[in-house]
């Protein structure tokens, strides 16, 4: 009989996980399954960056690199960083694989078992697992009621935040809504996070993909940067999602913790993957630029589709998910989303999993086509 860490009890298995298999099974069994329930583009890496990681490979970049990764690529992430406003310089920088992996090392150096972190729902399935895991405990402020945009709530935010949370973790633009937060909502944010001396987590992994608006680096904002730590990666803006790289940026006392938890367990990112991170920095705005506005014109199709069938959703302005309403149909967002898949043969994930109930997550990492397709069959089956 295995007897397993009371941690691994806290956590469940990723929903999207669950749907993703369902929809594998469909398919197997010959089914057309419109599936919108994917979290990553749906682009090729530009082919530059695949051609960098070759030559890596072929001139033999294939050892071990310094743990926090090579000085190349932190100092392209610096310059990047820099050019937010954020006061970055290599040294403040750990490459990580995957952004995932990043805010999983935040946690386990910041997070005590018992300590507060404070969410903002709907949130990333993971924050949660992530924050369990390191044994924290969870305060979570519903967006829900204020078309998921963050100034209307920092009443509520500020209700949440005492002198005893640890964290607060930001994300924006969001996955899951699609919210861009204006600056005077970060600046609430901030404000909050002086009073209360608490530690800011800035996923900021979408910051490149938004349509009509600016998005604000939690840590340019005076008072922040020393309070921030700052996530991003290179998985959605540069649709590299499989070669997992990413990256955390903080204050050198906060480098020098992570910095242990990093080389003791991963070690390194890959190293011609890290490679390729600096082609990527440096050399594909143009391709960067052509996937943004194949995303903005499939957000406002999404907003249209849905008008068209009488509902209106907060329109997103950033990453590539929109959040619709699961009242139609069955009872909650579970049975919803399993009408969806099982009559409709569209995969989308239950809000439940955001800690949203009353909603589907769509991700439009799909074709215009592909997204007409996937909206006439949940109409035809009375879904919306
Ligand atoms: N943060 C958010 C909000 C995400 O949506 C994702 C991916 O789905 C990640 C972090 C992790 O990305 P990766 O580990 O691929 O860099």
């Amino acid at each position: 009989e295995w007897e397993f860490a009371e941690r691994v009890g806290r956590v469940e298995p990723s929903a999207t996980i669950a749907i993703g298999n369902k929809a594998s099974e469909l398919e197997e069994q010959g089914v057309d399954v419109v599936d919108l329930s994917v979290g990553e583009p749906d682009f090729p890496t530009p082919e530059r960056v695949r051609e960098a990681g070759q030559e890596a490979i072929a001139d033999g970049h294939t050892g071990y690199t310094p743990s926090s990764g090579i000085p190349e690529l932190r100092e392209a992430i610096s310059m990047d960083l820099k050019g937010k406003g954020i006061p970055a310089g290599p040294e403040n920088v750990v490459v990580t694989p995957g952004a995932k992996q990043a805010l999983y090392e935040t946690a386990q150096a910041l997070v005590d078992e018992g300590d507060e972190v404070v969410l903002l729902d709907p949130a990333w399935v993971s924050y949660e697992a992530i924050i369990k895991l390191a044994g924290g405990d969870l305060t979570r402020v519903d967006l829900g009621q204020h078309d998921f945009e963050l100034e209307p709530a920092l009443d509520d935010l500020a209700a949440a935040i005492s002198d005893e949370t640890t964290m607060l973790i930001v994300n924006s633009p969001s996955n899951p809504t699609g919210a861009v937060f204006s600056d005077a909502a970060l600046e609430g944010v901030r404000d909050l996070a002086v009073e209360h001396d608490v530690t800011v987590v800035a996923d900021e992994i979408y910051d490149q993909i938004t349509f009509d608006a600016d998005p604000t680096s939690l840590a340019s904002l005076d008072g922040m940067a020393e309070r921030t730590v700052t996530v991003n990666g290179f998985s959605k803006a540069y649709s590299m999602t499989g070669w997992r790289l990413g990256y955390l940026a903080a204050p050198e006392p906060m480098i020098d913790q992570v910095s242990k938890i990093h080389s003791h367990s991963v070690t390194c990112a890959a190293n011609f993957v890290q490679r390729a991170g600096v082609e990527a920095l440096q050399s594909v705005e143009t391709e960067v630029a052509t996937m943004v506005e194949a995303f903005e014109k499939r957000r406002d199709l999404v907003v249209d589709l849905l008008a068209d069938r009488g509902k209106v959703i907060p329109r997103p302005q950033g990453a590539f998910y929109a959040m619709i309403p699961t009242d139609e149909g069955p009872t909650d967002d579970v049975a919803w989303c399993d009408a969806a898949i099982e009559d409709a043969h569209v995969a989308t994930v239950p809000g439940s999993a955001f800690n949203a109930p009353g909603y589907a997550r769509i991700s439009y990492a799909a074709s215009e086509e592909r997204l007409k397709e996937g909206f006439s069959r949940l109409a035809e089956e009375g879904l919306i």
